[in-house]
């Protein structure tokens, strides 16, 4: 969450009639970054608008993180999926949405992987002028205040922005593998190579807290090794489903639609048995947990039969969801925004926020969205600042 002096903050039960120079509907990690940076032209007014309330305070205790993307938490949207028997073991799944000050920055995994150079480029090539690599780096660097002196005075991060980088603060010397609410140690490697430094296909996250909800597993001295597919093949939509503005959208995720999903999940599956047979993780007396998971019991632990039961029954999403307006020239129809991010064929409307992403980046979102919001202001600024 970000902090913005000398900004009118009201909650959508009560705006106040009034002329502003910018209205900013959201106030999650990017429109957030969008008011504190409007607001450092201090004849602008600019009114945030946000659906739900303050962060409250045992929301920055990051153990109680599972709690915040829970219905009893109250400050998630609890929207939920359309079922299909591809995912989620053919019952809707949860589809965590931040809903206070700070939007999905306030409930995620605070993990902070900006995505590969190649993510940039390959955004630029698609049509987005001033969007490679090089142009976005720059924003990179503004947003980011970094803990660490040694990677600060890197050509590649900022000391001087508004939004902290640091190592997880609170290492666990004996359950060092995980940490209690967040993903303390990951790794991205390509799935054809993993032992080579080539773009990676598949993350692996060492988490805590995934497989007892609440409590962490890391209370029993347990591991969850979570593969995750970085660019998904699968297409979803989000759809109006009411005339009702106040009503859920139908979210239709098609998770593990694509075949090529599945294959590399289960090459993920493979790779994570691989990581537990290294001398490493035997010395630390680490091993599998052969319990069958409910509804895969029929299967032999283990086999390729196994895994793809176990995917279909337990895989979900890690919550990064874009390209529902997405970026693109005016020519491609199913584009929303040009690269300026105005709204086609509109006037004085732009979307800036993680829906404008044609695709996910190999990495987590929320570097991402920041970056958006610093380079948005930046065409704002340009646009409507007379010198
Ligand atoms: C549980 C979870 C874990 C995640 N973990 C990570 C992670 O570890 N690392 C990472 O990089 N990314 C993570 N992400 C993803 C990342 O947080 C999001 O991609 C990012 O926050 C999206 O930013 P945004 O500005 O597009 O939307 P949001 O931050 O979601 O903000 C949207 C805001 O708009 C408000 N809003 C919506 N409709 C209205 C309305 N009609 N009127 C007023 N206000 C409205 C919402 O309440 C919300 O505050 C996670 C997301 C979730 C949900």
């Amino acid at each position: 969450m970000m902090v913005f002096p000398a900004l009118r903050l009201l909650s959508t039960n009560h705006v106040e009639d009034g002329y502003y120079d910018f209205i900013i509907v959201g106030a999650g990690s990017t429109g957030c970054v969008l008011a504190r940076r409007l607001t450092e032209i201090h004849h602008w007014d600019v009114l945030l608008v946000e659906a739900g309330g303050e962060q409250p305070q045992w929301d920055l205790v990051p153990a109680y993180l599972t709690f915040a993307s829970d219905p009893a938490g109250g400050i998630d949207w609890n929207y939920k999926t359309v079922p299909s028997p591809n995912y989620c073991g053919g019952v809707s799944c949860p589809y965590p949405r931040g809903k206070c000050l700070g939007g999905s920055s306030s409930t995620n995994y605070m993990i902070y992987a900006r995505g590969s150079k190649s993510d940039y480029d390959e955004l630029e090539k698609l049509g987005n002028k001033g969007w490679g690599y090089n142009d976005v780096l720059k924003y990179f660097i503004k947003s980011e205040r970094n803990g660490d002196p040694e990677l600060a005075s890197t050509k590649y991060h900022g000391s001087d922005g508004p939004l902290p980088i640091e190592n997880y603060r609170y290492q666990d010397e004996i359950g060092s593998l995980t940490a209690a609410g967040t993903i303390q140690v990951a790794a991205f490697l390509s799935s054809e190579n993993p032992t080579h430094n080539i773009e990676p296909d598949l993350e692996f996250g060492f988490a805590s807290t995934f497989s007892n909800g609440l409590i962490p597993a890391s209370y029993y001295d347990g591991i969850t090794i979570l593969p995750i597919v970085l660019r998904p093949k699968s297409r979803g939509y989000v759809k109006i489903n009411s005339t009702d503005p106040l009503k859920p959208p139908m979210i239709k995720p098609n998770f593990l639609d694509n075949k090529a999903d599945v294959i590399l999940l289960l090459k993920g599956m493979n790779i994570s048995l691989q990581i537990l047979n290294t001398p490493t993780m035997k010395t630390a007396g680490i091993v599998a947990d052969t319990t069958e998971i409910p509804g895969c019991e029929q299967h032999n632990w283990g086999t390729d039969e196994y895994w793809h039961c176990v995917i279909r029954i337990t895989a979900n999403t890690l919550y990064h969801p874009v390209s529902t307006c997405k970026m693109g020239p005016q020519s491609d129809p199913s584009t929303v925004v040009d690269s300026k991010l105005r709204v086609h064929n509109t006037s004085n409307l732009r979307i800036i926020d993680a829906s404008i992403m044609p695709f996910t980046v190999r990495g987590h979102t929320n570097a991402c969205v920041i970056m958006i919001g610093e380079k948005g202001a930046d065409m704002i600024k340009a646009t409507w600042l007379i010198p």
